[in-house]
């Protein structure tokens, strides 16, 4: 790896801390059959040790500069399969058409310039993935978990919270990596809920926390406008709310209700 020219336009800080690999690792709970999904593999530390506890791990990489220095890291395993490719390109579904497994995971050091793209690509697939452990900037960590009232809390946690229970699992810190970035990190899992609120249309949900958030500073009133307000107060007034709440005072059940009683 001495001579690789790492691209920071494509977020390549590699992890060189073998306790950390483990410990990502580790706060997956592995059951039989299981297939990983990993995007960004760089030069294979953190495959390697999916590789060893996992059935069968396929890998997105979009820098192919990489391909020998893979092949090389994970020559000893047969049940790891790279595609060269922009994940946020791919098709996740076709791709892995072919592979029986019982269980999905996601588990990745993800490049931190497209986090939320990557997210959203793979709730929004058809895919069931019970369990996503990511590595995310440390703020970007903080706003999943994020409850309401505080600064961090947005429309991405509402929608996250939405799907999944977040736990925060550990910090990293900036020296783990080569080379060294300006921001620490943190490891967060997804785990899918199994019985999440009914919801009668995930597009209007949606739309209803893309609008509601949409400018910071304005209350319901403002960032709902074009809703019907009457409904929206009804609604905000059984939980002690009215029209000059702003939405990042509103906790999850609120935005399902609300979208639950708006047409389109
Ligand atoms: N997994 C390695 C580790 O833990 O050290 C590398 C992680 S590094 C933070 C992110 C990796 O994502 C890099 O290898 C980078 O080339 C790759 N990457 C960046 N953009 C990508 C994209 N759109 N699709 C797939 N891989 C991408």
């Amino acid at each position: 790896m001495q001579d690789f020219n790492y691209k920071k336009s494509l977020g390549q800080n590699f992890l060189n801390d073998k306790n950390v690999l483990t410990r990502i690792v580790k706060a997956v709970p592995f059951k039989d059959n299981s297939l990983v999904i990993e995007i960004g593999p760089g030069s294979g530390n953190l495959t390697r040790e999916l590789a060893s506890v996992a059935t069968n791990v396929v890998c997105y990489e979009i820098d192919d500069r990489l391909e020998t220095i893979l092949d090389e890291a994970l020559k000893d395993f047969n049940n790891v399969h790279i595609i060269f490719e922009d994940f946020l390109k791919s098709d996740i579904e076709n791709d892995l058409k072919d592979y029986k497994y019982d269980n999905l995971y996601l588990v990745a050091n993800l490049p931190y310039y497209i986090t939320t793209p990557i997210i959203e690509k793979v709730i929004n697939s058809n895919l069931d993935f019970s369990y996503i452990t990511v590595m995310v900037q440390k703020e970007v960590g903080e706003r999943f978990n994020a409850k309401p009232g505080t600064r961090e809390y947005n429309s991405l946690t509402v929608y996250l919270n939405y799907y999944f229970d977040i736990k925060k699992e550990f910090i990293v810190s900036r020296n783990s990596f080569t080379p060294k970035p300006n921001v620490d990190s943190m490891v967060i899992s997804l785990i899918k809920k199994e019985n999440p609120l009914p919801l009668k249309d995930k597009e209007m949900f949606n739309k209803l926390l893309h609008d509601a958030f949409k400018y910071k500073r304005k209350n319901i009133r403002n960032n709902l406008k074009n809703y019907d307000l009457d409904k929206v107060l009804k609604i905000l007034n059984k939980y002690g709310y009215d029209l000059t709440v702003r939405a990042e005072e509103l906790k999850l059940e609120i935005f399902v209700e609300l979208a639950n009683s708006l047409d389109n």
